[in-house]
């Protein structure tokens, strides 16, 4: 494996990544690859899980690969209906190729309902494991919009998150 000063990551960087997705009717809603039980889903070509479709895209720009549309296109049909979860888990292996390794990822979840917060542990377990990080470094909030905008018309969810990645310990 290439070391990460060969590749030209020699300090610890950050990325950000947003998604936001449609509701839809006759989908099911998955969130950090958790199914959650609801009146409707999220449209997409994969299974439109916009959660890890934004920390995807915060580890892709910490460790300047582009974005989830450069790697994985929506155009492909390799990629409809995939689970998100084995996206992020390439991800993970385009940043260890990359010489890094994922510190910590933060991401907040903007939608109106519903609740999620009985979800949240199996959401951070599910991308603990794709990352191959503990769970003490995924944190996943969730919070509405008050109303205001597309999420508070309930038009759709919005997902932001950031990542850490430092250069990995070559052995
Ligand atoms: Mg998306």
């Amino acid at each position: 494996m290439t070391g990460s000063g060969e590749r030209g990551i020699k300090t610890a960087r950050v990325g950000i990544g947003y998604d936001s997705h449609r509701w839809c009717d006759g989908r099911p809603l998955v969130l950090g690859g958790v199914v959650i039980p609801h009146s409707w889903g999220l449209s997409g070509h994969s299974d439109a899980d916009a959660l890890i479709h934004a920390i995807c895209d915060a580890v892709l720009g910490a460790v300047g690969a582009g974005d989830i549309g450069a790697h994985f296109p929506d155009t492909d049909p390799a990629y409809r209906g995939i689970s998100s979860l084995v996206l992020l888990t390439r991800v993970r292996e385009i940043a260890t190729a990359r010489g890094c390794r994922v510190v910590n990822v933060d991401a907040t979840v903007i939608m109106e309902r519903p609740k999620l917060r009985a979800h949240i542990d199996g959401m951070i377990a599910n991308i603990a494991a794709a990352l191959a990080m503990d769970d003490a470094a995924v944190s996943i909030k969730a919070k509405t919009n008050e109303g205001m905008g597309f999420v508070g018309r309930g038009e759709g969810v919005a997902v932001m998150a950031v990542a850490l990645v430092e250069p990995a310990v070559v052995t």
